[in-house]
């Protein structure tokens, strides 16, 4: 069986990847750094092991948004590509340093998964209205992120 390689890249086309492997989960964030990451309403990520992500094509400029987070953006055109957590958080289990978060917009097929549940919703506006049953959560309510943040609290003072 061979897979299919995933292919992917920001709206300029200056930075290109490939991912050789299948998404492991996929969510939407409504919270406000996602909001203002990607200047949206939200963002949609599609997670793949960090392992099977390669760029092809230069590569993004990263910077830490949060003590426990880093993301992406083509230096060029300035389209959010991904996010990755810098420490791992208990829920969901794909939220770890092992794992990168890809922009779903950015993918040459945005179509290949649907999300499983809605993240952050705390910051999801009033006109957002998704029917799709998911399970949401409030940044508030992971046990796992609050955990991650008191755990970097040492390290830097700031979130
Ligand atoms: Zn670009
Ligand atoms: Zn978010």
């Amino acid at each position: 069986m061979t897979e299919t390689v995933i292919t992917g890249g920001c709206l300029c086309g200056e930075v290109r990847y490939e991912l050789n492997g299948s998404p492991i989960d996929m969510g939407t964030c409504h919270c406000r750094h996602c909001q203002r990451w990607s200047g949206s309403a939200f963002h949609s990520g599609v997670a793949f092991a960090l392992t099977d992500l390669s760029f092809t094509k230069n590569e993004p400029l990263w910077y830490q948004s949060s003590s426990i987070m880093e993301r992406s953006f083509c230096p060029s055109c300035g389209s959010p590509l991904a996010f990755r957590y810098l420490v791992p958080i208990e829920d969901p289990p794909t939220a770890n340093p092992e794992t990168v978060w890809i922009s779903v917009g950015s993918l040459d097929e945005p179509g290949i998964r649907s999300p499983d549940w809605h993240f952050g919703v705390e910051g999801q506006l009033a006109w957002v209205n998704f029917d799709d049953g998911l399970p949401r959560t409030r940044c508030d309510e992971s046990v796992g992120l609050a955990k991650a943040y008191a755990s970097q609290e040492d390290n830097q003072a700031d979130n």
